[in-house]
């Protein structure tokens, strides 16, 4: 439209022109309002996903680098501000930031580069080839955690495409070592570059998914974990010739210690969080079930419901203090009965369990001076508070995309780099847009990982959709 001739001069062609580029311009500034081509932008993460599971990136030995060369320049392409922060030769963590007004607090999208190995022959294809088929992302990653990394991802781009007005930086940190306990990665991070997070409100990372039960869509958000202690156990006894068996040997010392391990109960204990989330599941479960998990301290003391309960490896696991023999060795040799043995205990408690407690309880089932324990605790972890505006982001967004759906607040059984959050008094909480259905989770650490096309292009909307209302609403 030309601003110079007289209106008179129009001819009506030229008014329906102006009239018909008014009507386009409404329409493009209501499409500005409204957010990014969400279509587009879903096909744009699942092509980011797909190349982005192609960057192999097992740990051990990590190689973390070779995806932060991958995703950092996706986010200088578009003038974000980024910095790489290395740990190690091959390893290193990226970070980047959009700056807001600074009248709410940084939120910090957190996510983990690694992955955990995959054994390509017990796969039906190549881990790490980026397979899209039967309306599915294959590969190493689909799940824990590329997916979410790429929600992230995609949402910072979008924020900075669409210029939305910030009231908070926003803060991608992809980190390295996640799968081996993190200090080549968020505790390099936090050990080094704490200045980078400062003061940093609140956290959004992996610990749940949504999920289908019964028909219905629950979504997820995961407020706390638990700590994973690494215990090893080591008998000592008289060496000798395999020849001549004896009785007290390091070996059978060690194989009695960890019968008593395996015969030992730990306590149940419903912490409140805990309860909480049962008692949010139980309103869609049939009597008497219903009433169990409502009250589940007292239904816990049932011995059937106790057995029917922790049968399940995720509830028995959310309800006491749980331990793993993963590990042994001996002799190096068949015919000598050696002086040591070892196993080590992949221990998991509670939030708010003291280590040392537990110690002296192992110490007392074992009950054997010649077994000594050592144990090695990362970082101990937290829960993040029931209420938050997060939570409440999460909640508006999950009800105006479905008003029948469920909130629950899981406690994941794993660990993630959010206990360093959650320790240092920032919450962090585990959050992803992806409904798994059917076997969709049973990929998680295991053969043939994937995750839904059209699940990884909702989750890109919704995921904006709640950092949107947690920094510019
Ligand atoms: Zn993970």
């Amino acid at each position: 439209m030309r601003p110079e001739g007289p209106p008179a001069s129009r001819s009506r062609a030229g008014v329906r022109l102006a009239a018909s580029l008014l009507v386009v311009l409404v329409a493009a500034v209501a499409r500005g309002a409204e957010g990014p081509d969400w279509a587009a932008l879903g096909r744009e993460a699942v092509g980011i996903l797909v190349d982005y599971i192609k960057v192999d990136t097992t740990n051990p030995p990590g190689n973390e680098r070779r995806a932060v060369d991958f995703l950092k320049p996706l986010l200088d392409r578009e003038g974000i501000e980024t910095r790489v922060i290395d740990s190690a030769p091959g390893r290193a963590n990226l970070y980047a930031r959009l700056r807001g007004d600074g009248r709410r607090p940084a939120l910090v999208l957190l996510n983990h580069l690694d992955v955990v190995p995959a054994d390509a022959r017990f796969w039906s294809v190549d881990p790490f080839a980026g397979v899209v088929k039967d309306g599915y992302v294959w590969g190493r990653g689909a799940l824990d955690m590329k997916s979410l990394g790429v929600l992230q991802l995609v949402t910072l781009l979008a924020l900075k495409r669409h210029g939305v007005p910030l009231r908070a930086d926003v803060i991608f940190l992809g980190t390295a070592d996640e799968e081996a306990g993190g200090n080549q990665g968020i505790a390099v991070v936090l050990g080094q570059q704490a200045d980078l997070v400062r003061g940093a409100g609140v956290v959004l990372s992996e610990g749940a998914f949504n999920f289908l039960r019964n028909g219905r869509v629950f979504w997820a958000v995961n407020l706390g974990e638990k700590s994973p202690v690494s215990v090893t156990l080591t008998a000592t006894g008289t060496p000798g010739h395999g020849s001549m068996p004896r009785a007290d040997s390091a070996v059978n010392r060690l194989i009695a210690a960890l019968s008593r391990v395996m015969a030992w109960e730990t306590p149940i204990k419903v912490l409140p969080d805990v309860q909480a989330f049962y008692a949010a599941m139980a309103e869609f479960e049939p009597s008497p079930v219903r009433e169990r998990l409502g009250d589940l301290a007292t239904g816990l003391q049932d011995p059937a419901f106790r057995q029917e309960f922790t049968r399940n490896l995720s509830n028995n696991a959310r309800v006491r203090n749980t331990i793993s023999i993963t590990m042994l060795e001996a002799s190096n040799k068949i015919n000598v009965i050696p002086a040591t043995a070892s196993a080590r205990l992949d221990v998991r408690l509670l939030p708010g369990e003291d280590p040392a407690a537990f110690v002296e309880q192992l110490k007392a089932t074992i009950a054997d001076e010649r077994v000594q324990i050592r144990i090695a605790t990362t970082v101990v972890a937290g829960s993040s508070p029931d209420t938050h505006p997060a939570l409440e982001a999460i909640r508006a967004v999950a009800r105006a995309h479905d008003p029948q759906a469920p909130l629950v607040m899981p406690m994941t059984t794993g660990a993630s780099d959010c206990r360093y959050f959650r320790q240092r008094g920032t919450p962090c909480y585990g959050f992803t847009p992806i409904t798994l259905r059917g076997r969709d989770g049973e990929g998680f650490h295991g053969n043939d990982e994937r995750v839904a096309v059209d699940q990884v292009i909702e989750g890109t909307r919704l995921y904006y959709e709640v950092v949107r209302r947690l920094v510019a609403d």
